[in-house]
């Protein structure tokens, strides 16, 4: 069911909402086998939602020998393709009929804006699934050219136990992203949310269950992340680490695999995206509304956020007077509000992170233009205005580090040049946008550009069909959505016949 935008609806759902709390393994809630619960919270007014099961270790074993089970029984990783595509559509529909409920536990759970969760986590979600499904029983595999006496095929199979590690920033989402394609292509699955966001995961979870997805194939460990998420990566019987999250988590996670069976591991790491308009980018009114979406969408805390805003001189203070014109417009509160565009940091203490950012912007000497404060205070939410500051150099610590947060440096240049040299003199390269009227100038500088995702005049991600993930630092090897990532959830196997 879709949720309205309005005061009414959302109250009226938020009277109905239930906290799955539990960790969901072989097809079932259970408790943690120690017994022990933490607090999740909600980030607009620092109150609890409800006691989550703080899983352990055991909790990873028992999650682990469940999916290996379902693995080795072949009840889902050798189903016939269509048959699975069938399953796993039906799980698409159920997640669409219960889109406003998963819509509002991210909103409370991350202080997502409620009209974000509606209009872009949740469609994209139900896409996602449903999309990957639908490839399952179109995929042709290969024969080689070999000789006539030794036919060869070469087919691709699942990889088998999967562990997965998700962040706060988009929960759902990016828990579609990763089980869409894993579980299309035959895999079992032991995930684990970021402690702060576990509802939305632990429901899709008990939706897989009732659509028909096998006890086992799909679980669900809520947890502490140097606890649950070490424990799963450095397991001997799962054999890939999917994970989404910060450089230094990902880092460890090669330790782990190097530690343990040298399990595949796939990184979606940070960015320091830039925002490239050139001299001759066409209508500002457009540069502007794209570039505040890409600096302040879910509140900068998002990996492909356009933090660096790359700008040629003479279009620079035409284009911040614009930016600023509609940030002042976003309205910051309550992320239900349907009203609200700007909602909290996901918690204190990454609030007080960001504010650091601020400060030492300030320091640095870039020229605060728009922000730099704490709002609402006495809400008991981190409340962070749209920052903007300009004449920022790409050396500055607020150019090279990734925030998080609502923060925007702009850096003025000369040429086309230059602007690819600052967008390039970084240890990121998630995704990039640029600004030119000539097509044959945006396609030059587009592949000059290093990134995994470059988009041209807008600000996109691109959608389920294209591949998402970053070159240099922020990942490794990983490409979420499209054939891609499909493919990367599976193992090469060459069958070599003598007749
Ligand atoms: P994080 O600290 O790396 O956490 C991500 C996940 O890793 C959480 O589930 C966390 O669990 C878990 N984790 C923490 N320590 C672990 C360990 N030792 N072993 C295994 N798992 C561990 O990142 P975050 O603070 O949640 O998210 C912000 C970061 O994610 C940013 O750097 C952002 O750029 C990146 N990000 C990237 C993408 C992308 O697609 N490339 C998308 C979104 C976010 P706990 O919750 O218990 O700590
Ligand atoms: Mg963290």
């Amino acid at each position: 069911m879709s949720l309205k935008l309005e005061t009414k609806a959302i109250k009226a759902a938020l009277g109905k909402i239930k906290f799955r709390t539990q960790a969901f393994i072989n097809g079932k809630f259970t408790p943690s086998s120690s017994g022990k619960t933490y607090a999740a919270i909600n980030p607009a007014n620092g109150k609890k939602l409800a006691d989550v099961a703080a899983c352990e270790p055991a909790d990873v074993n028992r999650a682990v020998a469940a999916a290996r089970r379902s693995f080795e029984s072949g009840a889902w990783s050798r189903m016939k393709p269509a048959d699975r595509k069938k399953i796993l559509l039906k799980f698409a529909s159920l997640v669409e009929a219960n889109a406003g409920e998963i819509a509002l536990l991210d909103a409370l759970n991350a202080g997502k804006p409620i009209v974000d969760c509606v209009n872009i986590d949740m469609p994209d979600t139900v896409n996602c699934l449903a999309w990957h499904a639908e490839l399952i029983d179109k995929l042709y595999e290969r024969t080689a050219p070999t000789s006539i006496e030794n036919p060869t095929m070469i087919v691709r199979e699942p990889i088998g136990v999967v562990g997965m590690i998700v962040p706060w920033n988009f929960p759902v989402q990016m828990t579609a992203w990763k089980i869409g394609p894993a579980l299309a292509a035959g895999n079992s699955v032991v995930l684990k949310p970021a402690k702060q966001t576990p509802f939305s995961a632990i429901r899709l979870a008990e939706l897989a269950a009732e659509a028909g997805i096998p006890a086992g194939v799909f679980n669900v460990i809520p947890g502490f992340g140097s606890v649950v998420g070490q424990a799963i990566c450095r397991h001997m019987d799962v054999d890939m680490a999917a994970f989404t999250g910060s450089a230094e988590v990902g880092r460890e996670l090669l330790r782990y695999s190097a530690e343990s069976n040298l399990k595949r591991v796939i990184l979606e790491l940070g960015g320091k995206s830039p925002q490239v308009v050139l001299a001759d980018a066409p209508d500002l009114d457009l540069v502007a509304a794209n570039a505040a979406n890409a600096a302040f969408w879910n509140m900068g805390e998002n990996c492909s956020s356009g933090s660096r805003l790359i700008v040629h001189r003479s279009l620079k203070d035409a284009l911040v007077k614009k930016l600023i014109g509609i940030v002042k417009d976003w309205k910051t509160g309550d992320p239900v509000d349907p009203d609200t565009r700007m909602g909290p940091m996901i918690e204190k203490s990454h609030g007080e992170k960001v504010m650091g950012y601020i400060e030492t912007g300030k320091k640095e000497g870039a020229k605060l233009v728009y922000g730099g404060r704490r709002l609402l205070p006495d809400s008991g939410g981190f409340y962070i205005e749209a920052t903007i500051f300009d004449e920022v150099k790409n050396s500055m610590k607020i150019a090279r580090e990734e925030i998080f947060g609502p923060v925007l440096s702009v850096i003025p240049v000369k040429s086309d040049e230059e602007a690819v040299a600052v967008a390039n003199d970084t240890n990121y390269g998630l995704a990039a946008s640029l600004y030119s009227k000539d097509l044959s100038r945006a396609h030059r500088v587009a592949r000059a550009l290093r990134a995994g995702t470059v988009s041209v005049n807008c600000y996109s991600e691109g959608d389920v069909t294209t591949p998402f993930g970053g070159f240099k630092e922020s990942g490794f090897f990983g490409r979420d959505k499209s054939i891609y990532a499909h493919e990367q959830y599976s193992e090469l196997k060459t069958i070599w016949m003598q007749l």
